[in-house]
């Protein structure tokens, strides 16, 4: 049972990465030995294997689409443009116990599950001559297992900073059999220890090159940073952006200029010309996520899903000349889209590439974990290319930072790319939603009844899936479901 629940879950990979293959590292000759734990032989059966994962990580239902909006839109400054669209229940918190969203409980534990089946077999491989080869493969495992463990860990956990990691998060999983295992769940605390150990990991191995669609050294370290910030660790988090920044442009990659801001997100990313993201999902015309990926639901001409809130326009026009007005597109003067999901030269809007870990989110993380240590010095130095970046004539040299500056440039910086309810949240602060009156974007408005309100909320986290609850006696629900 458990090998042909193995090799159903590899098929399902494999064929995936066969019919919608449509890059270059995807195009790899078929191989028949992947579909069991023991037929993980050579390397490249183990680089056949996490080329499936990246491959189910483009799906819509997860990182082009619903793993990243929903960051978005259950925070203050995006919201669903109805509540009848798809992320209507994510911006009204409305799931229930019976009909919360299974998608990313199951998406995320076949990440595990993949990942699992790789690192319990890897080392058995003889990889003679090809160590770095080899290290640098069984660290993008790490570093996609690190990711998934902690995506799980804040969608269905509270803020670890609530109660130091005390109430519960999602079960650990490192056997092949995965979520079938039938596991409990770890505590918020020990979700972290295992995330922080896995990236640690994956940070030591990987080799810090350009590979096209897979995760590097920069932006598991990024990833690392952002973990610390949410756990309070500012020490370890300013430390780990500040080598990331560091390494990363050692290597040419760099932020975008405030001249090419406004299109970079359309960019082809390639080693002659990295950029500034670390880590994207590779979308193309032959291998599309489809109409329900992140390109498509920002825009008017697609299904018009997410916009901004009037309380963000707000503040990112508090300086007209804020690069990143740029992006905005506007429906007449009834909604504002965030153009980020740019098209790569031929493609149409849901192939766009998905930027899932930036440069900038690095220098952010740096300032957040300064600001909070009391170091102003390293707050500035690492907010300062941020804010000029978007306007040449400001700056935050010589001014004493606050947390909620940071914060702010933060919103302006990263909206639409999944970050702010839990920022808000990891904060201890509130999602706060209202209307600004007047707004140029007259049909925007609230209409969730969720207006107001902080970790105390028992719907800030989605409830464990009906389908898990039902069929795992050692399932526990969270708490008000
Ligand atoms: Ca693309």
């Amino acid at each position: 049972m458990k090998l042909s629940k193995l090799y159903y879950i590899c098929m399902g990979s494999l064929l995936f990465a066969f019919t919608s293959c449509g890059n270059d590292w995807l195009n790899l000759e078929p191989s028949t030995s992947v579909e069991t734990e023991t037929s993980i032989k050579i390397l490249s059966d183990v680089e056949f294997t996490l080329n499936g994962i990246y491959s189910d990580m483009q799906s819509s239902d997860a990182y082009s689409g619903r793993l990243v909006y929903y960051g978005d839109v259950r925070g203050d400054d995006m919201q669903a443009v109805s509540l009848s669209k798809r992320t209507g229940d994510y911006y009204n918190y409305g799931h229930t116990k019976d009909n919360g969203p299974s998608s990313h409980w199951l998406n995320l534990y076949s990440f595990i599950q993949n990942c699992n089946l790789i690192l319990n077999n890897i080392d058995k491989i003889d990889a003679t001559g090809q160590e770095e080869y080899r290290d640098d493969l069984k660290g993008q495992a790490l570093a996609i297992r690190g990711m998934a463990l902690f995506d799980l860990t804040r969608i269905f956990g509270y803020p670890y900073t609530k109660d130091n990691g005390a109430s519960l998060g999602v079960p650990i999983v490192k056997n092949s059999e995965g979520i079938a295992s039938k596991p409990s769940r770890n505590t918020v605390a020990e979700c972290y220890t295992q995330i922080i150990s896995d990236l640690t990991s994956a940070v030591s191995m990987l080799n810090g090159k350009f590979t096209k669609g897979k995760i590097n050294k920069w932006a598991a370290m990024t990833l690392l940073s952002r973990v610390y910030l949410y756990k309070g660790d500012n020490t370890n988090a300013l430390a780990m952006a500040e080598d990331a920044i560091e390494g990363a442009e050692g290597k040419g990659w760099q932020l975008w200029s405030h001249d090419d801001y406004p299109y970079a997100w359309a960019e082809d990313a390639s080693s002659a010309a990295p950029g500034e993201v670390l880590f994207e999902i590779v979308n193309t015309t032959t291998d599309s996520p489809g109409k329900e990926s992140m390109g498509y639901l920002n825009s008017k001409s697609g299904y018009d899903d997410m916009c901004i809130t009037t309380s963000f326009y707000a503040l990112l026009l508090e300086d007209p000349d804020d690069i990143r007005l740029k992006l905005l597109s506007f429906d007449g003067s009834k909604y504002a889209y965030v153009f980020k999901y740019q098209p790569q030269e031929g493609e149409v809007i849901q192939d766009a590439n998905i930027p899932l870990i930036r440069l900038a989110e690095t220098y952010l993380n740096a300032s957040e974990a300064a600001v909070k240590l009391g170091d102003n010095e390293k707050a500035v130095k690492y907010l300062d290319p941020i804010v000029k970046r978007a306007n040449p004539n400001n700056t935050v040299q010589g001014k004493t930072l606050t947390l909620e500056d940071v914060l702010n440039e933060r919103r302006k910086e990263l909206v639409a790319e999944g970050h702010r309810a839990f920022d808000l949240l990891r904060n201890g602060m509130s999602v706060n939603r209202y209307d600004v009156p007047n707004s140029k974007i007259k049909s925007t408005k609230h209409f969730s009844k969720n207006l107001d309100f902080d970790w105390d909320f028992y719907r800030i986290v989605l409830p464990i899936p009906k389908a898990e609850m039902d069929t795992n006696p050692n399932m526990v629900q969270n708490p008000g479901y």
